[in-house]
């Protein structure tokens, strides 16, 4: 067994609703994510799975319960710190790409570099790697309205790597895709994943879930047995 990556303890993450309403988008959950684990994470529509992607991410925060990331108990950590570990071991993918407009792909993969002050040969070095490496390597100087979605989320996914994280977050990455594009970005995910990523993705498409190594169901804010059993577990 390798080393786990993620581990998160009772996890908890309340909203404050209208009025006196709260949402529990997280309600007490478990998770263990290992080195080298390529998982999916899937269930109905307001289940809470992106919530606990942003807080796995360290985008967000939970309400209460634990979140240790590559051995570091991100509990501990202030503002600065938790966006430090977030550059260094958190590569993160959206569903909407989430690129600069009017920004080159090059430019666009380099940005993490930018905020770590990597110097400017560097970055360009380092993101034309992640562009080769994600088959764009003849797209450097496009800009983001000058690709097709698939090459776009292409891009997004060389930012994400180009630090070389810990793992690789992405929330329905071909939520936004063709099905020709779909089938590129999960072959490129198959590829990362038998490189060694850890790779954790969420989708509702049943063909990109059986992709990976391992399904984790989501219902109502917490981890079930399989698709539609109200039991709490472990995972
Ligand atoms: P999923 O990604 O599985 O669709 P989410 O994590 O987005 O689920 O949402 C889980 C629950 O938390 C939903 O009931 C949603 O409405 C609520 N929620 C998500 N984000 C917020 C927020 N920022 N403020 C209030 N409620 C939220
Ligand atoms: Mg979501």
């Amino acid at each position: 067994m390798t080393q786990p990556v993620i581990e998160v303890r009772n996890l908890t993450k309340v909203y404050a609703g209208e009025g006196d309403a709260e949402v529990r988008a997280l309600d007490g959950l478990d998770l263990t994510v290992r080195q080298g684990e390529y998982v999916a994470l899937m269930g109905a529509s307001g289940s809470g799975k992106s919530t606990l992607m942003h807080i796995i991410g360290c985008l967000d925060r939970p309400t209460s319960g634990e979140y240790w990331l590559a051995g570091a108990d991100t509990q501990a950590l202030n503002e600065d710190e938790l966006a430090r570990i977030r550059g260094e071991r958190i590569g993160f993918v959206f569903q909407a790409f989430n690129l600069l407009p009017r920004t080159t792909a090059l430019e666009n993969a380099a940005l993490p570099l930018v905020y770590q002050g990597v110097p400017a040969a560097e970055r360009a070095e380092r993101a034309a790697a992640a562009l080769e490496r994600v088959g764009l390597g003849d797209r450097l100087g496009h800009k983001p309205n000058e690709l097709s979605g698939g090459q776009k989320q292409r891009v997004a996914i060389a930012r994400a790597l180009v630090q070389d994280p810990a793992v690789l977050l992405a929330d329905e990455p071909t939520g936004n895709l063709d099905s020709r594009s779909t089938a590129d970005i999960l072959n490129l995910f198959d590829e990362l994943h038998a490189e060694g990523r850890t790779i954790m993705l969420v989708t509702h498409e049943d063909e990109v879930g059986a992709r990976a190594e391992r399904v984790i169901w989501m219902r109502d804010g917490r981890i079930v047995p399989r698709e539609g059993v109200a039991v709490g577990g472990t995972a």
